[in-house]
């Protein structure tokens, strides 16, 4: 059993990290440090990487929406500072409900085309929660199914939402799954999908499956639906623990929440959203405005995923250091924010894992 959430990422070859080091020796990650809490948890990842001397320069930058040809953007400056750097860590951005800009989030997914996202999700040593050995890894496809944003009023009174499934995007998606799988060593990839009611859209997305898995002998396959595997995750989670499960959009934006709750919430678990050029590292969870500006929010799932991102970049040892100081300071338990039920701020646990690195 691996020690840490996140060491998998090391034997990565998948969607390679294309950025290059500066002439003074840093390598350079744009920073969109986010709304509600983000501000709070980016300067907790700040101090403990400069702490940490980890080489890393950031470049803060600017996404407030734009709309441009009636279409929801961010500033050029921003989508040029992403492109060059390879990589950006990102806080929380707030979507206004039912109505408003579309989604930051998915503009960024689609901007740079970052069609997987990877959301391990592992139990805490020292952390108390119904199960200890909560060790799963979700591949969500990040650039359709409902989250195409095609929706239109029929007439008053109905609307219609376009799930959109194509086999280019399922394709793309499921091969990064297998091969992830290949790579790490976690040789059983699980489809999850509902295709018993969406024959078309989710039976394409699990006919392309079965051709992709076809390509990788070594990996075993198979395809649940998803509300046995919701079912099935809460009951007893250990049968998950050797699996990588992918599958369309809304479904793993959900499970992985669900999955976030077992190990002790969303303050917790990290994500990478993928793409063959670009790859944009942030947290589970959203910018939790019921406790932005108090002190309250744990940093550790933003913290995670700059962790994810520095295995990502090969900067493998920097990433070990700094993981085993915040799992040692989880571990103690002295030293917890709110949500873990314990009474520091942000920046006292920060200030604990610094003394530690
Ligand atoms: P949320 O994740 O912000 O909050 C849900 C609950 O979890 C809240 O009680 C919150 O206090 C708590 N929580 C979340 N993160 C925490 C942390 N780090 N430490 C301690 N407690 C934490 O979800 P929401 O309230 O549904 O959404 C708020 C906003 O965030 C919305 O505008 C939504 O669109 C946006 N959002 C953004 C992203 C993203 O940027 N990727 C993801 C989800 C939601």
């Amino acid at each position: 059993r691996r020690q840490y959430a996140t060491d998998f990422s090391e034997k990565e070859k998948v969607a390679k990290f294309h950025g290059k080091k500066g002439s003074d020796g840093l390598y350079t990650v744009s920073l969109i440090e986010g709304d509600g809490i983000g501000p709070e948890i980016s300067q907790s990842v700040k101090d403990i990487f400069a702490a940490a001397k980890a080489p890393i320069k950031w470049e803060p930058v600017d996404v407030t929406p734009q709309l441009r040809d009636g279409k929801t953007t961010i500033p050029a400056e921003t989508i040029k500072s992403i492109e060059k750097n390879k990589v950006a860590l990102k806080g929380p951005l707030a979507t206004p409900i039912g109505k408003g800009h579309v989604s930051l989030n998915l503009t960024l997914r689609r901007t740079f085309n970052l069609f997987a996202n990877v959301r391990p999700c592992r139990s805490i040593a020292g952390y108390k929660t119904p199960y200890d050995n909560v060790d799963t890894v979700l591949i969500r496809e990040n650039t359709e199914g409902e989250y195409s944003g095609i929706e239109h009023v029929v007439v008053d009174g109905v609307v219609q939402s376009i799930k959109l499934i194509t086999r280019e995007a399922s394709e793309r998606v499921l091969r990064f799954a297998f091969q992830y799988a290949e790579d790490v060593g976690r040789l059983k990839v699980r489809a999850v999908h509902k295709a018993t009611i969406m024959k078309m859209s989710d039976g394409l997305f699990l006919s392309t499956a079965d051709r992709v898995a076809k390509d990788f002998p070594s990996v075993e396959f198979d395809a649940e639906l998803l509300d046995n595997t919701c079912l099935k995750i809460v009951t007893d989670p250990t049968p998950y623990n050797d699996k990588v499960l992918v599958m369309p959009n809304l479904y793993g934006d959900i499970l992985s929440d669900m999955c976030a709750g077992l190990i002790g919430g969303l303050g917790l678990t990290p994500s990478g959203n993928i793409g063959d050029e670009c790859s944009i590292f942030e947290a589970v969870h959203g910018s939790a405005p019921d406790i932005a500006g108090k002190g309250l929010a744990n940093p550790t799932a933003l913290l995670l995923s700059s962790i994810m991102m520095l295995r990502h970049m090969e900067l493998n040892d920097h990433a070990t250091r700094i993981e085993k100081a915040i799992f040692d300071t989880l571990a103690e338990g002295k030293t917890l924010t709110g949500d873990l039920g314990g009474k520091s701020k942000t920046h006292e646990y920060a200030g604990a894992i610094i003394k530690r690195l």
